[in-house]
């Protein structure tokens, strides 16, 4: 019995463990949390053009 094939395992994006289905795509909620805290906390930026309209002044 071949269950899925080419279909890799999605993993925790914080930790890399194998994700669970109630708190995907992280492995536990605590993962979850790490990641909401750090999109409060500005970690994740986004990449804008911000920066290179400042260069662009100089
Ligand atoms: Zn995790």
């Amino acid at each position: 019995m071949s269950k899925t094939s080419g279909t890799p395992a999605p993993t925790c994006p914080i930790c890399g463990r194998p994700s669970a289905e109630e708190t995907r795509p992280f492995c536990s909620r605590r993962c979850a949390d790490v990641d909401l805290a750090r999109w409060l906390g500005g970690v994740y930026r986004v990449e804008t053009d911000e920066r290179a309209e400042e260069n662009f002044d100089g």
